[in-house]
């Protein structure tokens, strides 16, 4: 099954959510747990999410991955903000429990000049306050691009998650294409190489899902601008070979590119197209 869709709208509940993804050809997408501004999340309505999880059910949706808000940093050096991502990420936690076998997935953060050890402590110390044995939620480390101060742009970087964190071997892992090109991995150049580098550093068995953005800028830029596909440096031929990698093939791919939603449509058609039996 070619599990794609793209990044929709939270505002108006899960249903309608599933209804977005019907009419752009969609069979999974993400959201946002909550308004990147902060404030709270929207209560759970029941009807809603069975209303939801009907659909899902008789189309085939494959996961549902709920994204973090950006805006919060698990590894700032100032404690009240460290405490805010530590209080969102465990409420989002809770609330996802409504839907069960959700995948969260966050940026680990920035480490503001505390360097990348001690960030790397800090977002294991809020990961064993907020990960539970009993959860039923995988939670997602997100490969970053090395922005500023960026925690999770070296695959060893999230290796050390995943090796300090108590039930660091129940993470898994979401592969952002523009970041890890932003980051100096060369997927336009060599996927296989740096998908053999992955698999070394973290293991392919904890790669649950994908990113599938182009990029506005070249390899290593550090920046984080995403591009629709085929409109920057990966290009359509690249992405292509994403989606039919015999290694990536049977993860769910998710849009993230500036898109509304006839945008998305077209991509996800594109995709389609050039998806191979
Ligand atoms: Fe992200
Ligand atoms: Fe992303
Ligand atoms: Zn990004």
């Amino acid at each position: 099954m070619f599990y794609i869709g793209c990044h929709l709208s939270a505002a108006e509940g899960f249903a309608a959510m599933g209804r977005d993804a019907l009419a752009v050809g969609a069979n999974v997408f993400q959201f946002f747990t909550r308004n990147p501004r902060g404030g709270a999340a929207k209560d759970i309505v029941p009807a809603d999410v069975a209303a939801y999880r009907a659909m899902a059910e008789a189309h085939g949706f494959g996961t549902m991955l709920a994204h973090a808000s950006y805006t919060i940093n698990p590894c700032s050096a100032t404690p009240r903000t460290r405490e805010f991502a530590l209080e969102t990420m465990a409420d989002d936690l809770v609330r996802l429990e409504n839907l069960p076998g959700s995948y969260y997935n966050f940026h680990p953060g920035s480490h503001v000049g505390q360097g990348i050890g001690r960030g790397i402590e800090l977002i294991v110390e809020t990961l064993d306050a907020i990960m539970t044995t009993d959860q039923r939620t995988t939670v997602l480390l997100e490969t970053m691009s090395g922005k500023g101060s960026e925690v999770g742009s070296r695959f060893e970087e999230l290796r050390r998650i995943m090796d300090g964190a108590r039930l660091g071997d129940r993470l898994g892992v979401c592969l952002d294409t523009c970041h890890i090109s932003d980051a100096g991995y060369d997927v336009a150049g060599d996927l296989d190489d740096v998908l053999a580098t992955f698999d070394r550093v973290v293991g392919l068995d904890r790669l649950k899902a994908i990113h599938l953005n182009d990029s506005k800028n070249p390899l290593g830029a550090h920046k984080d601008r995403h591009a629709k596909i085929g409109e920057g440096t990966l290009g359509t031929a690249l992405l292509a070979r994403v989606i039919n990698h015999p290694q990536l093939r049977d993860l769910p791919f998710y849009l993230e590119t500036p898109n509304e939603l006839d945008g998305y449509a077209a991509e996800i058609a594109l995709l389609k197209s050039l998806r191979k039996q």
